[in-house]
């Protein structure tokens, strides 16, 4: 056998193989998948923008008007004026000085931790961050100290040990602490009034990664951190791809960062531009999510009556408030079974395994949008039931 097929088959053993689905179809919150048309609980498109009329026409008027592909990265000629007006757009809505966007969230990890992070700093990570700034990290050559989840005495005795004081800073040393906004899957908000105080204790700008937070938490709808009325993190990351129903991502920091980032941030410099009907679609998101109010309220209606009805079934869901709702089952072989049950029953949730989630803790990751009807909820507790 060769190398490969040996780490395959334990992959198959471990009830870890992957497997993709064919999707050829999407209405509402119904999914076509190998002909059969499946409920949708598994994606993060939580406002259901990404079928929103306004986005779809803003999309196919901007491919009329500018092609598909944006042709190049954006320092050859992929950069439009729709990318300029979206990221003049973001920096009045998040209220940043500047904006950067890039063609996806993972890219836009590598170049913050890769060119804002630098040898002899320092990072302090949240254990359960998300994959890509995991992989940010890495290439920043920077010193990384991982906490436990949340951790914020674990974290300060980090910071005690091994943070460097201003005398490093003017030397050119930096501390760093790094943490996902809303965890992706576990769901949770990062415990931002802490994180902030020890960033100012120990010197250290705060970057925050609120892929899941943004659109969705806040009166605003401008992420985790405005929904806890903290302060501004001092990098601000988030993604097109979840509640904006579009693609891609943006950074939002000072003037000079950002100006960094177009310099040295080679996940921006070596790749080709959004598409720009993505940036014109992404537009139209945007001024959806500043008047959506209502859609945020439906939302949460759905997910306050969905955890409420789990908990009279006595299912055990993680505390969480966002639309990221998990069902721990431990082990890979219990979450397969639970998710063939409820895709039998015509429903679709995320199954997650190690190595995405920590060993002994699968789970189904169980999402919810505004466009969700209760008589669909409805139906995914009466599978859960059944599955139970
Ligand atoms: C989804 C996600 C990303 C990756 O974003 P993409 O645009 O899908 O590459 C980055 N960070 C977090 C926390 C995420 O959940």
């Amino acid at each position: 056998m060769s190398r490969i097929q040996q780490q395959l088959l334990k992959l198959e053993q471990q009830h870890r193989l992957r497997q993709r689905r064919v999707v050829s179809g999407l209405d509402g919150s119904r999914l076509s998948i190998n002909g059969k048309s499946l409920l949708n609980f598994a994606d993060n498109d939580y406002l259901g923008l990404r079928q929103h009329p306004q986005v779809i026409r803003a999309c196919a008027e901007a491919a009329q008007q500018y092609g598909v592909g944006s042709g190049a990265s954006a320092l050859i000629s992929g950069y439009s004026d729709q990318h300029q007006a979206l990221e003049q757009e973001l920096e009045e809505f998040l209220g940043y000085q500047k904006v950067l966007l890039f063609s996806s969230g993972y890219l836009a990890n590598q170049a913050v931790m890769g060119s804002l992070c630098q040898r002899g700093d320092n990072i302090f990570s949240d254990q359960l961050n998300h994959a890509s700034l995991i992989d940010g990290c890495r290439l920043s050559r920077a010193t990384v100290y991982r906490y436990s989840h949340s951790n914020s005495l674990k974290l300060v005795g980090l910071l005690q040990q091994h943070a460097t004081g201003k005398s490093a800073a003017n030397a050119g040393q930096e501390n760093f602490i790094l943490s996902d906004g809303v965890f992706s899957m576990d769901g949770d908000v990062a415990a931002y009034a802490e994180l902030q105080q020890l960033a100012e204790r120990y010197n250290a700008s705060l970057i925050i990664d609120d892929a899941h937070g943004v659109g969705v938490m806040g009166e605003y709808g401008r992420g985790s951190w405005e929904a806890v009325n903290a302060a501004k993190p001092d990098v601000l990351i988030g993604t097109l791809g979840k509640a904006f129903g579009t693609q891609g991502a943006y950074v939002a920091a000072s003037s000079e960062r950002i100006e960094w980032l177009v310099q040295k941030g080679r996940s921006y410099v070596y790749t080709t531009a959004l598409a720009p009907p993505i940036a014109a679609a992404t537009r139209a998101s945007l001024r959806l999510i500043c008047e959506g109010r209502k859609l945020r309220q439906q939302l949460s209606k759905n997910i306050a009556y969905f955890r409420q009805q789990a908990i009279t079934l006595g299912l055990e869901l993680l505390p969480s408030a966002s639309p990221i709702q998990p069902l721990m089952l431990g082990s890979e072989q219990r979450l397969l079974d639970w998710a063939e049950k409820l895709q039998g029953a015509g429903i679709l949730v995320g199954a997650i395994r190690p190595p995405t989630v920590p060993e002994g803790t699968s789970r189904l990751r169980i999402t919810f949008n505004a466009i969700h009807q209760q008589a669909e909820i409805d139906q995914l507790l009466e599978a859960l039931k059944e599955a139970a």
